[in-house]
């Protein structure tokens, strides 16, 4: 019997993302395995995503994402027209076996506004939830609505309503682990990378200030609030200040960007993205979050660029000390392994991303909690 899955991707962005775009590229990413293991998807998103399916809901005609900015009432509408369009479909047809949604408590308000009608869904934590239990409080949906992690620490420190309904975790992957075509030729440098939004819990202050004290010269790549290019950011006024990324940029991470030893290139994308990735020394995750996915660490991997990290959250699952990375407790051990990373070979991160992190792993991983959620099991 095949396997009808509404994929709820929300109407943030476009399936794939044109740039930017967590939540859309693990969709992206997951899709087309599902396929080819013979499920039907029918993708709940915006009319402009591209992405193949069986078939396509959409309220909206393009990305909401602008739409973030504004006050919270207005994004909640947004969510809201969202979740109506997604109901209304559901309502009209009794083919969906199960609803694998992706937007953060939208999903599950989805399943209670339908009633005892709705079929059972798979609800993908994406944050790391240990400070914002209200985001899920008591879970509508009762057992019909399951969760699943993207790492095992993420799910170790959910609120509780969320791990009674766990069937387990699926890390992240990336098309870079399988995809040879794609994979850069460019040689190692000497330069340090670090991949993601610019913000305090990602750790950019402490990476500049390593990298000026070691002596390797460092890259920092993406945005910096809603600004993608470092002219944008320069030409905003003080107002923008307010975005507290913009801020923190401003006062812990600029201070060390002399545009030499540390560099902040904005937003990357694409093969430049690939090739300032696998022609680094080390991808450095400085972290003062608990990453919940890391799906730049896998990137990296693939890359076949080893990490060098705190060890928080997912981090320990995803790397193997000595082997594909160097983890540590104390940020101020960091520079010591920055200097050791040169001796980890590439290839042997190459490898454990193309056994561990490929679409296909992560798609049979989902066919499987699929199965445990239609037979409403949790995990023990
Ligand atoms: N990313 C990118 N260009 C940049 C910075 C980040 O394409 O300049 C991508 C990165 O490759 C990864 C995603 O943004 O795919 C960030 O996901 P991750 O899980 O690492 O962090 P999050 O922002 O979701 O906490």
């Amino acid at each position: 019997m095949t396997l009808t899955v509404l994929m709820n991707a929300g109407p943030w962005l476009s399936v794939p993302p044109p740039g930017y775009g967590g939540i859309e590229n693990v969709v992206a990413t997951l899709v087309p395995e599902l396929r080819r293991l013979g499920v039907r998807v029918v993708l709940a998103s915006v009319e402009s995503s591209t992405l193949p399916v069986d078939e396509k809901i959409a309220v909206f005609p393009d990305g909401q994402f602008s739409a973030l900015q504004r006050p919270y009432n207005q994004v909640c509408g947004v969510s809201q027209a969202h979740l109506a369009g997604v109901v209304r479909a559901l309502h009209r047809r009794d083919d969906i076996d199960l609803v694998h949604d992706h937007v953060e408590a939208v999903g599950l308000a989805t399943m209670a506004a339908m009633g005892p009608d709705a079929p059972p869904a798979l609800h993908t934590l994406h944050w790391d939830l240990a400070k914002h239990p209200e985001l899920y409080g008591t879970l509508d949906g009762g057992d019909r609505v399951r969760v699943n992690g993207v790492s095992a620490s993420q799910l170790a420190r959910a609120p509780r309503a969320l791990r009674e309904h766990s069937v387990g975790h699926v890390h992240l992957s990336t098309p870079l682990a399988v995809d040879a075509d794609r994979r850069p030729t460019t040689p190692k440098g000497d330069h340090l990378v670090i991949l993601g939004r610019i913000n305090p819990g990602k750790g950019q202050d402490l990476g500049a200030r390593l990298a000026h004290e070691v002596g390797f010269p460092l890259v920092l790549a993406g945005p910096v609030g809603p600004y993608h290019r470092p002219e944008d950011l320069a030409a905003a006024g003080d107002e923008a200040r307010q975005n507290p990324d913009v801020r923190f940029f401003h006062e812990h991470v600029a201070p060390y960007v002399d545009g030499d030893r540390v560099r902040w290139v904005g937003t990357v994308a694409g093969r430049e993205r690939d090739d300032l990735v696998a022609s680094a020394r080390a991808s450095l995750f400085p972290l003062r979050w608990e990453e919940p996915g890391g799906t730049a660490v896998v990137e990296s991997l693939s890359l076949g660029t080893p990490v060098v990290a705190t060890a928080r959250g997912c981090l320990p699952e995803l790397i193997e000390h000595g082997r594909t990375g160097l983890l540590t407790a104390d940020e101020r051990e960091l520079g010591d392994l920055v200097l050791a990373a040169g001796l980890l070979e590439p290839d042997e991160c190459r490898r454990e991303a193309a056994t561990r992190f490929t679409p296909a792993r992560m798609a049979e991983r989902y066919v499987e909690l699929y199965d445990r959620v239609r037979h409403g099991a949790t995990v023990p």
